[in-house]
C-alpha cells in the first residue's frame, strides 16, 4: 500500500471501535486528511497517547480506501503541552481547530493554512490567560479571520460592495460579499465601527499581535461576521461559537 510522510496538526481524535482512534489531521502536503490509529487506546500504545488535538507531528500514513488512511508512524514536533495546563487554552485551541476542520477541504494542500494553524496553536499554548470566554480571545478570533483569508472566503472590507464608496461602513452582508456604506446598508447586518476596526486590525497584523488589535467590546462583532461568512459560503455554524442569530439579537 502506498505511504506518504508529512507534517500535520491534529485537529480531532475520535474513539473508534474498542481500541482505535480516528484522527482528522491538517497535513502540510495533502490538506485535511483522516487516518486511523490502530490500538491507540491500548495502555502500551506507542502512538496513541501522543496524538491529541493541537499536537504537531510528523506522520507516516498508509493510504486507504475511501480516504481513510492508517497511521504507521508518528513523531511529535511540538507537543504544545501548555494547552493542557489551562482548560481555557484547550477550549480556545478547540475553537481554532474546529474552524479549520470545517472550513478547509480534504486533499487540497494549502501551505499558508498549515502555517497559520501551527502558529495559532503554538501561540495559544504559550499565551497568558485571557479574561472572558475562550472563543472571544483575540488570538482565537484572529485565527478565524485569517482562516477566512487562506480559505479564500474573506469578504471585501475596503469599500462598499454595493456602490464602491469609501468611508464608514455601518452594514455587513455575507451574501453580497462585504461591508456596506450608510446609503446601501438597508436590510444588512449592523456592523459597529469598533467591530470593523478590529476586523481590519486582525487582518493587517500578525497573529502574535492579535490581542492588541481587538478590544473586548469588539470581539462579538468579529465573531458574528466570521459566523455569517461561514454560514453563507459553507453552510457551517461553529459549535464553539455563538450562532450569528443569537449574537445579532444582543
Ligand atoms: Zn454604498
Amino acid at each position: 500500500m502506498a505511504t506518504f510522510e508529512t507534517e500535520a496538526v491534529v485537529l480531532r481524535a475520535i474513539r473508534y471501535s474498542e481500541a482505535d482512534n480516528v484522527l482528522t489531521l491538517y497535513t502540510r502536503d495533502r490538506g485535511r486528511a483522516s487516518a486511523i490509529v490502530k490500538g491507540a487506546r491500548r495502555p502500551r500504545s506507542r502512538l496513541g497517547g501522543r496524538l491529541q488535538p493541537g499536537v504537531v507531528v510528523r506522520v507516516t500514513i498508509a493510504e486507504g480506501r475511501r480516504g481513510l488512511g492508517a497511521v504507521r508512524d508518528a513523531s511529535v514536533i511540538d507537543p504544545n503541552a501548555g494547552l493542557w495546563a489551562h482548560a481555557t487554552r484547550l477550549l480556545a485551541a478547540g475553537s481554532v481547530l474546529e474552524g479549520a476542520l470545517r472550513t478547509l477541504p480534504d486533499g487540497d494542500p494549502n501551505e499558508a493554512a498549515f502555517h497559520l494553524l501551527r502558529n495559532a496553536v503554538a501561540l495559544l499554548a504559550r499565551s497568558s490567560a485571557h479574561p472572558g470566554p475562550p472563543r472571544l480571545d483575540p488570538l482565537v478570533l484572529g485565527a478565524h479571520v485569517k482562516l477566512l483569508v487562506v480559505a479564500g472566503l474573506l469578504p471585501a472590507l475596503g469599500s462598499c460592495v454595493s456602490c464602491g464608496s469609501i468611508g464608514t461602513f455601518p452594514g455587513f452582508s455575507a451574501s453580497r460579499g462585504g461591508v456596506l456604506c450608510g446609503d446601501c446598508s438597508a436590510g444588512a447586518e449592523p456592523l459597529s465601527r469598533r467591530g470593523y476596526e478590529a476586523l481590519a486590525g486582525l487582518l493587517g497584523r500578525p497573529l502574535s499581535e492579535a490581542r492588541g488589535a481587538c478590544p473586548p467590546e469588539a470581539a462579538e462583532d468579529v465573531e458574528r461576521v466570521v459566523g455569517l461568512v461561514l454560514r453563507e459560503h459553507l453552510g457551517v455554524t461553529l459549535r464553539s461559537a455563538l450562532s450569528p442569530e443569537v449574537s445579532s439579537r444582543r
